[in-house]
């Protein structure tokens, strides 16, 4: 069994992590599940473990001069979903993360430490081209959460490395939709979920962005059939939207992607391009269930 450390900075935490190679513990909703024994029995960790819960710099939601904004690690889902300042796709998936205990406990720095294809945060951050902070006892390192997360399970987090934080460029979408389809509603993980957002202007479709969740190993996010649309007219969706979700499902690996998942998702980016095409009222678009 491996020791246990509770560090109460970031700089003890990450001498602990250079020194012992502490793997950080949250709230523990994956960590102690995945170290289960059995009822009534505590969990056992077979390495060292570091509680990292109170460690001041991990905390908060920041506004930045550029309007990003800033998520402090040990953030929860409640504390997310109900900040005014944080990007709406990312309220929506966390006011939608398991039931009201979990979304207390839980924390944004372990649904990415744990990069779980089904994790619900990594979806829509990676829609909006978020970025983790890093800390080493070396310093701070950036970059893109899509590049993070490697695949199921697998991130590029540096053995010496925490999670400080997630940053999210500011945006104005005109349209914006998110979409999580689970078994039901409390404690559901998710089977598929979708988001997607657009800028339109003057007709012109300025920006447009989708990413799929629970679909493969990854966040999948197609950059070449966002090109598609990109700097096309409204009108012009009709002709172009069939071209567009044969290169969404091109990007998507087929095993990954069984025929339900395919059509939902074809269906939901359907829905989402005629309410554009048909000049909807700007803001969310919420497809009935
Ligand atoms: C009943 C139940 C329902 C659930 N429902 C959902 C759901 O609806 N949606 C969903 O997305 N998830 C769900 N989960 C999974 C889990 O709750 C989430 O992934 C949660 O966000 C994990 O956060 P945590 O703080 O509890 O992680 P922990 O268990 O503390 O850590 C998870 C992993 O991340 C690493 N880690 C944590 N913090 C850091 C950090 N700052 N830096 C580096 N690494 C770090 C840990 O070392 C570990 O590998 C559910 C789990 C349970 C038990």
């Amino acid at each position: 069994m491996g020791m246990t450390y509770i560090p109460t900075t970031l700089s003890e935490a990450l001498h602990l992590r250079a020194e012992k190679k502490a793997r950080p513990l949250a709230g523990g909703s994956d960590l102690m599940v995945q170290s289960r024994r059995g009822t009534a029995l505590a969990p056992e960790f077979p390495f060292p473990v570091m509680i990292i819960t109170s460690i001041p710099e991990l905390k908060g939601i920041k506004l930045g001069d550029d309007g990003s904004v800033e998520i402090g690690a040990l953030t929860t889902p409640a504390e997310i979903a109900s900040s005014s300042i944080v990007p709406w796709h990312v309220r929506e998936a966390a006011s939608g993360m398991g039931a009201i205990a979990l979304r207390n406990t839980a924390t944004i720095g372990g649904n990415i430490g744990n990069a779980s294809p089904k994790g619900d945060l990594p979806q829509p951050l990676i829609l909006l081209d978020a970025e983790v902070v890093l800390s080493s006892i070396h310093g701070d390192r950036k970059m893109l959460l899509d590049d993070f997360i490697l695949g199921s399970k697998k991130t590029a987090l540096g053995e010496d490395e925490v999670i400080k934080s997630v940053v999210i460029p500011k945006h104005d979408f005109t349209y914006l939709f998110y979409r999580k389809i689970g078994m039901r509603r409390a404690n559901a993980i998710s089977k598929l979920s979708l988001s997607a957002a657009a800028v339109v202007k003057d007709g012109e479709i300025l920006d447009f962005r989708a990413a799929s969740g629970a679909a493969g190993p990854k966040v999948i996010r197609s950059r070449e059939a966002e090109a598609i649309l990109k700097g096309h007219m409204i009108d012009e969706i009709p002709e172009l939207e069939e071209k567009f979700l044969d290169a969404w499902n091109d990007a998507i690996s087929p095993h990954a992607m069984p025929l339900y998942r395919r059509n939902t998702t074809r269906r939901m980016l359907s829905y989402f391009l005629s309410a554009i095409n048909t000049g909807a009222e700007e803001g969310i678009i919420r497809e009935e269930e």
